[in-house]
């Protein structure tokens, strides 16, 4: 087998029928494995498989909310049913709400941890069984530059993303004696559905990014496909709690 080759891998994608988790999702197909699309919007679940499966993949939706335990536990359970095997799992729905701290409710700081941050938790334990009777697995979760900033309209998706960090830290020193490596990639700015807001209403934004970003672009969804395999495949197999930054060089630019 190739050190990228993905042939009769089985990867989870949660948020993945758009944006970041779609073009991880697409870089693994296309890697030859098979995919399952985990969110809860069905018609952009039954879109995004049919994009995979015009890359030649296997792949089937399953309709998920990560905040609810019963229904991660059910996605691994339906990937199982479909495919035999668990490989892979990218821990990569998210959501924010922007505003200052002191404006925040508990209902949506809670919101964002459930979503956020106890998802990857939740489905990680899911997950586990199933890949420790594969001998292994490869967990990947999806942080942000908010893992190494803050900024003042962002302390519970900060915390999330901070915390994201240390939870694949914490899961990589755990389950390496079932040969499951755990890491975190770090996203700059990028081109979603998340962003898209941010990019209209906050004035001035697009260009700052732009002119901060060594590469001097915003990223794109597709910029994800090569993190996803090499993480995915037996070439990161010695590679395991660690943090890896997708962000044009946002993060080092002094
Ligand atoms: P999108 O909004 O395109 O993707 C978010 C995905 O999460 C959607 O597919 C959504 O699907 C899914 N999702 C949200 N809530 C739930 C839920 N409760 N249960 C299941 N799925 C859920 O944005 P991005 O692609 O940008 O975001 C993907 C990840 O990347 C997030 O973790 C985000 O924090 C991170 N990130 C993004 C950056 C950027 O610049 N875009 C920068 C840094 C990090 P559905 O609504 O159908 O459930």
């Amino acid at each position: 087998m190739g050190l990228f080759d993905l042939t009769g891998r089985v990867a989870i994608v949660t948020g993945g029928n758009g944006g970041i988790g779609l073009g991880m999702a697409k870089g693994m197909a296309a890697a030859g494995a098979s995919l399952v699309v985990a969110a809860r919007d069905e018609a952009k679940n039954a879109e995004a498989v049919g994009e995979l499966e015009r890359l030649g993949a296997q792949a089937i939706a399953v309709r998920v909310d990560v905040t609810d335990e019963a229904s991660c536990q059910a996605m691994v359970q339906a990937a199982l049913d479909r495919f035999g095997r668990l490989d892979v799992l990218v821990n990569n729905a998210g959501t924010n709400i922007r505003k200052q701290p002191e404006a925040y409710t508990l209902e949506e700081w809670r919101l964002i941890l459930d979503t956020n941050l106890t998802s990857a938790f939740m489905c990680s334990q899911a997950a586990h069984p199933a890949m420790q009777q594969a001998g292994g697995g490869k967990i990947v979760m999806i942080g942000s530059m908010m893992s190494l900033f803050g900024a003042s309209f962002t302390s519970a998706y900060a915390a999330t993303k901070g915390g994201i960090v240390q939870l694949a830290k914490a899961l990589a020193c755990a389950w390496a004696k079932d040969n499951i490596q755990v890491n975190a990639v770090l996203p700059g700015w990028i081109d979603s559905a998340l962003t898209r807001r941010a990019r209209r209403d906050i004035q001035g934004l697009e260009e700052r990014v732009s002119a901060r970003t060594p590469a001097g672009r915003w990223g794109t969804p597709d910029d994800f496909a090569g993190i996803a395999v090499f993480l995915a495949s037996p070439a990161s197999d010695f590679i395991t709690g660690a943090t890896i930054t997708v962000d044009g060089g946002y993060s080092v630019q002094g």
